[in-house]
């Protein structure tokens, strides 16, 4: 490594430390979600223009009208969904740049991401590679519906709004399994949803803002 990379290496690792300060100040606790989020290189997901913003606690944007999930948001649904404990099998639904599997790859010990944006499949497929996530598993697929071939999982989550809770989805999570997903379209909230032997239970939490989700491969 030359002296000029080592030198942004050291930056991004301070200013990843000053997030993990700063994502404490506004209420993660889970000491495994900010290792997790401390040892991603957020900025390898975004397009190098943009990477001195990489660290700022916004959604940023990564093509095709997506955007990145800001580092509050992947922290929050990323506590929600482990309680506290490693996780089996993971869904997500909108991979996006895959920042938000990088970090689930921490927490879990397999990974399902599905992406219906190829173009977006395919770098968040990359860049996974190069930075040596084996765990993860990206697909280009429609994940309205979840993932038939991989369910039942532990956790899934939603990197994309629908307008109201499918069944089909619900019933892809384990006994014991949570889910955490926003639900709205002008106004929405993110729920945490866990499944018990004797059904399923809802909790409405804060407001949120995703990107929709939409039907079909693109
Ligand atoms: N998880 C990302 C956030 C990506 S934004 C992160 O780490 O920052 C949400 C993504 O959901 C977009 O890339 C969008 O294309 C995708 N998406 C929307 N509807 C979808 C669907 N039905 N199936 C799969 N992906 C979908």
């Amino acid at each position: 490594m030359n002296s000029l990379h080592a030198g942004i290496g050291m930056t991004s690792a301070r200013t990843r430390g000053r997030m993990i300060e700063r994502l404490r100040t506004q209420g993660i606790t889970d000491e495994t979600v900010l290792a997790a989020l401390n040892s991603v290189p957020r900025h390898a997901f975004i397009e190098e223009a943009l990477s001195s913003r990489a660290y700022d606690d916004f959604s940023l944007p990564i093509g095709h009208g997506q955007t990145i999930s800001q580092p509050y948001i992947v922290a929050r649904m990323s506590e929600i969904l482990r309680n506290g404990k490693q996780l089996g099998r993971v869904l997500e639904v909108g991979t996006g740049c895959g920042y938000q599997a990088a970090v689930l790859s921490h927490l879990a010990r397999e990974v399902y991401t599905v992406e219906r944006i190829q173009p977006l499949y395919m770098r968040a497929k990359k860049q996974l590679f190069d930075l040596k996530i084996r765990n993860v598993h990206v697909r280009h697929a429609d994940g309205t519906l979840g993932l038939m071939d991989g369910a039942p999982f532990d956790g899934i989550i939603m990197a994309c709004a629908a307008p109201a809770l499918s069944q089909a989805l619900k019933e892809q999570l384990s006994v014991g399994g949570r889910m955490v997903l926003p639900i709205g379209t002008q106004e929405q909230f993110l729920y945490l949803i866990e499944r018990e032997a004797s059904g399923f239970r809802e909790t409405r939490l804060e407001a949120v803002k995703f990107v929709p989700l939409l039907m079909g491969k693109a």
